[in-house]
């Protein structure tokens, strides 16, 4: 009986290292749960955050402050605890180096 549950934490134990690679090779990148960021938000109106950028050739998704990866939205470190929309802008705005 002892050996089955260690056979089976073992076998758990070998499939979450093996899921691990794979992950890696298909490109996994973590979704973020946080809300998203309101443009009433006090401080994206201070820095005139807009869920849909009208600059040209800017958007959070091209930002260097963008943590969102290809997402449709992620983080950004202007608005802790707050997802950013790709499409997004606001005055922090930084080219990516
Ligand atoms: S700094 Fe502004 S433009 Fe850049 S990702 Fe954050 S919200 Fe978007």
């Amino acid at each position: 009986m002892k050996n089955q549950t260690h056979d089976k934490s073992r076998r758990a134990i070998l499939k979450g290292l093996v899921s691990i690679p794979v992950l890696a090779i298909a490109g996994y990148q973590p979704t973020s749960y946080a809300a998203m960021l309101s443009a009433d938000d006090p401080t994206a109106k201070a820095l005139s955050y807009t869920e849909k950028s009208t600059t040209e050739g800017q958007t959070c998704a091209n930002c260097s402050l963008y943590q969102g990866g290809t997402a449709a939205a992620g983080p950004c470190p202007i608005f802790p605890d707050k997802d950013v929309a790709a499409p997004g802008w606001c005055k922090s705005w930084a080219a990516k180096a």
